[in-house]
């Protein structure tokens, strides 16, 4: 079996099929297309099958290679962690531009899982005291290991369930970044195959998917400083409702940011400077 023949009867979209077999063999894309015609190693081709019947059931390709790329790093993960997608990189682009003016921000991620936005965050703005949450052990576990591995220095992990992990003493925040769960428990796309194989816990949350949603909202204006910002990200059709709840919990400048499919994806909102402190 030469490597063309194998990457073509995968039934596998080419991208996929290639990706894995770069993982296996440590060739790269470049490599492989100038050798189509070599022959595969016997236990590289068993090996290749395996991973393209589960690719073909459905399974992440993020879990099957152990790794995807946010922001242009390489991100460990694993079965404890959501696969990052790239609307939260549009979270973390919308957290920098809100603090371009201001010098050593204080950061909060909350429910960081594989700890993309956390660790992004700490790398693009050294100058960042950078705070990260998990209620899952295992979850904080892979997020460490991502941030000594990619040198992101002065990231604090914390384990708890959203404000429980945060003490009490914590200086008040310029920015908290959030990517909640925040699908419906009953929403059949749960059932979907890639969804399936993605912790629950860190994809559905309630009946309306805003349980999560709501404590942070309702949690945030004490932690924040005056002029300090809260980003959520959110289903493409939960926008009015979280600008609904963030404008009840005394925010300002309250608006909705759309993803690169056009998607409402981001609710935000500013801590007021004066008025009502606004704690909930
Ligand atoms: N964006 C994910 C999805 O709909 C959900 C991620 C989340 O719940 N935070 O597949």
């Amino acid at each position: 079996m030469t490597i063309d023949r194998l990457l073509a009867s995968s039934g596998l979209p080419r991208t996929d099929a290639r990706a894995l077999l770069e993982a296996l063999t440590g060739r790269s894309r470049e490599w492989l297309a100038a050798h189509g015609e070599e022959a595969v190693a016997p236990d590289v081709h068993t090996a290749f099958e395996a991973l393209a019947e589960r690719r073909r059931r459905g399974e992440p390709l993020a879990y099957l290679l152990g790794w995807r790329e946010f922001r242009g790093r390489r991100f460990d993960v694993g079965p404890a962690v959501l696969v990052p997608r790239p609307e939260t990189e549009e979270l973390v682009d919308a957290a920098l531009e809100r603090l371009r003016e201001v010098p050593a921000p204080r950061l909060l991620d909350l429910g960081t899982g594989s700890g993309v936005i956390a660790i992004s965050l700490a790398l693009e703005r050294p100058d960042a005291e950078v705070t990260a949450t998990d209620a899952c052990g295992q979850a904080l576990a892979v997020a460490s290991a991502n941030a000594s591995r990619l040198w992101a220095q002065g990231v604090r992990f914390l384990v708890g369930d959203w404000w429980q992990a945060v003490p009490a003493d914590q200086a008040p925040l310029h920015l908290i970044a959030t990517n909640p769960p925040y699908i419906a428990e009953a929403d059949p796309h749960l059932n979907d195959p890639a969804l399936r194989c993605e912790p629950r816990q860190a994809l559905a949350s309630g009946k309306d998917g805003l349980d999560a949603i709501r404590r942070i909202v309702a949690g945030a204006p004490p932690r924040l400083l005056p002029g300090g910002w809260l980003l959520i990200e959110h289903g493409h059709d939960q926008g009015p409702a979280v600008a609904e709840l963030l404008g009840q919990a005394g925010f300002e400048a309250v608006a909705t940011l759309r993803d690169h499919a056009g998607l409402p994806r981001i609710g935000v909102g500013r801590k007021r400077f004066d008025g009502p402190s606004g704690t909930a």
